[in-house]
């Protein structure tokens, strides 16, 4: 008989799940669950959708990819809980999937540690559901001015679109600068320049203590006291992992789905894989979230192999990152400090990288990111770049590998 798996979760490791399996077994029987009613889709491109109508990037396998790979795909269906021992899930229309393997996707939603985030009327931009009811009440002229709550990744990439919508929109952030995880002072700063030039009004060090208002929001209540009321608050407050439907069920979990080196869970036939795991991270060998596309793709097709019998490790999470709206060029690699520092600002491009015991451990790049691949790869690779430091930071990518590393 075909193994039964089932994916719970569509999104960019369950789709890659599904389709790396699909390439080497033809007789699997796949079904993947959605609590989402739309085909896979890749929340990066969410941004650029909704600014340029196209879903060429959003529905990123094409819309018909669960029918191309014969995946029974329950779109709109949430999973409501586990039983391991029966090898079943249960699904919020009070139907049932029976598995011989299990794969858990479910990704990851607001982390809303401000309190009233439950309001009615408060948004966020986790999901392509809850983000096209906020673009389609700013098209539909009912929303003027916004409050953000967190000047992450997401609330800052959110500004830019709700700027480019014609929303005034007020960035409200607890910390002394823009995505305080991602980016230092320095690199946070061009940042900043380019959303001042943008029309975004940003508040620092600034602690939102409440969404207020009744029956539904109307502003976001400021530590100062003050309250600042928009027609749309936004909670952009951090992510964490789907795991509250594990409730009850003997998967181990912490902040998220606890797995070893091969996205095993401490269940058999389950695995995770994706924002929702806790994996190893690449350089510090810390478990650790780290919830970026590339990781949750990268686990997608570990779990597959592992699936298929074909035991294969998985290498370690990458802290990394990238704006991709703001008019300039920015990325972010691993650890934003270390013993040494090297930094070049020129001609609009700015390059920091950071050392340990003359390895890399991290870099920020802005203007140009031309290098960030060859920084990557010296840093994964844990090259001592001592010999040709003086160099490192020279515009032309190849002249690295000139002054000696070995090519990867
Ligand atoms: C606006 C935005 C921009 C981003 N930009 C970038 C970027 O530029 N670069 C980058 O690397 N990363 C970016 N990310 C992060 C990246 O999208 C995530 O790391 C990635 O999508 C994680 O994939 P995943 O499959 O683990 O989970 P998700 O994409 O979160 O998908 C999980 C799926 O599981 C479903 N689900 C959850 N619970 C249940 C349940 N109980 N039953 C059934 N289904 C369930 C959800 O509906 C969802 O479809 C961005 C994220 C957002 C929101």
């Amino acid at each position: 008989m075909a193994t039964r798996v089932v994916i719970i979760g569509a999104g960019p490791a369950g789709i890659t799940i599904a389709e790396t399996l699909r390439r080497y077994d033809r007789d699997a029987a796949i079904a993947m669950v959605s609590s989402e009613p739309f085909a896979p889709y890749a929340p990066p491109a969410m941004v650029d959708y909704f600014v340029t109508g196209r879903d060429a990037s959003l529905f990123w396998k094409g819309q018909d990819i669960c029918e191309r790979l014969e995946v029974d795909y329950h779109a709109g269906t949430r999973v409501n809980s586990l039983a391991t021992e029966s090898h079943r899930v249960m699904l919020a229309d009070g139907s049932a999937l029976d598995y011989d393997k299990l794969v858990i996707a479910t990704g990851s939603g607001l982390y809303a540690p401000v309190a009233g985030h439950d309001l009615a009327g408060v948004y966020n931009f986790k999901s392509l559901s809850v983000a096209r009811q906020l673009v389609d009440k700013v098209r539909a002229g009912g929303v003027h001015s916004a409050v953000i709550v967190g000047a992450g990744f997401i609330g800052v990439e959110l500004a830019l679109l709700l700027r480019d919508l014609d929303v005034a929109v007020t960035l409200v952030e607890m910390q002394d600068r823009l995505m305080p995880r991602m980016l230092e002072a320095e690199t946070a700063g061009i940042v900043l320049e380019k959303v001042h030039e943008r029309g975004v009004e940003v508040r620092f060090e600034t602690r939102a203590e409440a969404f207020v208002g009744a029956p539904e929001v109307t502003g976001v209540q400021l530590g100062t006291g003050e309250t600042l009321e928009a027609d749309a608050c936004i909670a952009a407050t951090g992510v964490q992992p789907n795991i509250a439907w594990l409730e009850g069920s003997a998967v181990e979990t912490k902040w998220g789905v606890i797995v070893d080196d091969c996205l095993r869970t401490n269940i058999p036939d389950v695995y995770a894989a994706g924002d929702v795991a806790e994996t190893c991270d690449r350089m510090t060998g810390e478990r650790y979230v780290h919830a970026n596309f590339p990781n949750a793709v990268a686990q997608g097709r570990v779990v597959a192999n592992n699936l298929m019998g074909h035991e294969q490790r998985y290498q370690g999470a990458e802290s990394m990152n990238s704006l991709k709206h703001l008019g300039v060029e920015v990325i972010a690699v691993g650890a934003q400090s270390g013993q040494e520092q090297l930094r070049r600002r020129r001609d609009g491009v700015l390059r920091k990288v950071f050392l340990d015991d003359g390895r890399i451990v991290g870099f920020r790049l802005a203007g140009d990111i031309g290098c960030a691949g060859v920084y990557r790869s010296l840093m994964l690779r844990g090259v001592d770049v001592s010999p040709f430091r003086d160099r490192l930071l020279d515009a032309r990518p190849g002249a690295v590998w000139l002054a000696g590393a070995a090519p990867v």
